[in-house]
């Protein structure tokens, strides 16, 4: 029986269908040991993220992702420019909903379907409602979709495309996870979020597994953008396990990077403080790191502290040049994923240090 045990006082409950953050209000994570990796298992697996199936903590011989998976995962690392061999980026977009979530979802998703759930509901800025949206449908499983009514529309099309009720939420991103929370809470169903589900985390720990793979290393160091810190935390939990098991020799340096207008966690990063106080959202085209009141904050900045990384905070005028700089080298990324490039601009990067920059979102999803 697998279960939950809360980041904040570690009480611990069977893990049910609707159990989604502890009484005392604190996340869960799953109680689980350090996977022992064997790599000599993953090669039984298709070349798609459940190559690394047999970490994760689902009973072994399990079977639903076969039915689920839409092939997600081994995204391409690639030098960015042949003047710079140490800098790669890696093309999370290509994936079947063209962002990273896809990581998560492909995994929450999976869970979900085990558990035999008869609905999920979800809220999201956009990429992560798309991505739980169309596994859903992969599922057959009905699906509740909150989004801000100021979402792109472009996302908002696509969760439309598969199926998904889209509630509309007039207010700030934390309005509409509150007003998703309230219908989880009423209606007794799935909250299949990739904030709370440590599930989603399995899946975006993927990113360093394959990552280890193309480099027959770790990185020195890793350019994240965060917001709920999806990708930052998978990537950090990956290279923990992979550290652990002996594969990696050292840890790479998480270089954290938030929009100047949204910045709750840097803030905190720079104060010492343990977790991190909401902010006001004064605005920014970074719509996909836009988040005032981080639920994971404590542990997104014991990652970054633990890593010896860094924050750095991107200005409203750097994005759209650092979105036109990335299309002349030949990647078109969405508008939030544009800051990634214009932190690493800004990193104060050592001699021949070997970086990773995402590319979380395909450029058509933006304007
Ligand atoms: C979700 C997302 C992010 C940020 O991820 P968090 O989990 O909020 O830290 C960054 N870029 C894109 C394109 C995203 O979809
Ligand atoms: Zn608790």
């Amino acid at each position: 029986m697998t279960q939950f045990v809360c980041n904040s006082c570690s009480k611990k409950y069977d893990m049910t269908p609707s159990l989604w953050r502890c009484e005392c209000g604190g996340v869960f994570n799953i109680a689980k040991d350090i996977p022992k990796i064997d790599v000599s298992s993953w090669n039984n697996y298709p070349n798609s993220l459940w190559r690394y199936f047999e970490t994760m903590p689902f009973e072994k011989g399990s079977n639903k992702w076969q039915s689920v998976t839409m092939g997600e995962g081994q995204s391409p690392l690639i030098v960015l420019d042949p003047a710079e061999p140490n800098v790669y980026v890696k093309i999370d977009y290509m994936m079947p909903t063209l962002s990273f979530k896809d990581r998560g979802a492909a995994v929450l998703m999976t869970k979900a379907k085990e558990l035999g759930v008869s609905k999920v509901i979800a809220d999201s800025s956009g990429n992560a409602g798309t991505a739980i949206a169309a596994y859903a449908a992969r599922c057959g499983i009905p699906c509740d979709i909150y989004l801000s009514d100021e979402t792109s529309p472009k996302k908002v099309a696509q969760v439309k495309a598969h199926g998904a009720t889209i509630k509309e939420i007039r207010g700030t991103r934390e309005d509409v996870a509150a007003a998703a929370q309230k219908a989880v809470n009423e209606e007794n169903v799935f909250y299949a979020s990739h904030v709370y589900n440590p599930y989603f985390y399995e899946g975006t720990k993927t990113y360093a597994y394959e990552i280890y793979e193309q480099l027959n290393a770790a990185s020195d160091a890793l350019i994240i953008p965060v917001g709920n810190g999806t990708l930052l935390l998978g990537a950090y939990y990956g290279f923990k396990e992979l550290l652990e098991n002996g594969l990696i020799d050292k840890m790479p340096k998480i270089v954290a990077i938030q929009a100047d207008n949204c910045a709750p966690l840097s803030k905190a990063f720079r104060t010492g403080e343990e977790s991190a106080v909401p902010v006001a959202n004064t605005g920014t085209l970074a719509e996909g790191i836009a988040i005032a009141a981080p639920a994971r904050s404590q542990q997104i900045l014991e990652a970054v502290r633990n890593t010896g990384g860094t924050f750095i905070n991107i200005e409203e005028n750097e994005i759209l040049s650092a979105r036109a700089a990335l299309s002349d080298k030949g990647f078109y990324v969405e508008i939030t994923s544009a800051v990634n490039y214009a932190g690493y601009l800004k990193y104060n990067k050592a001699p021949e240090e070997k970086i990773i920059i995402p590319l979380c979102g395909a450029g058509i999803k933006s304007k």
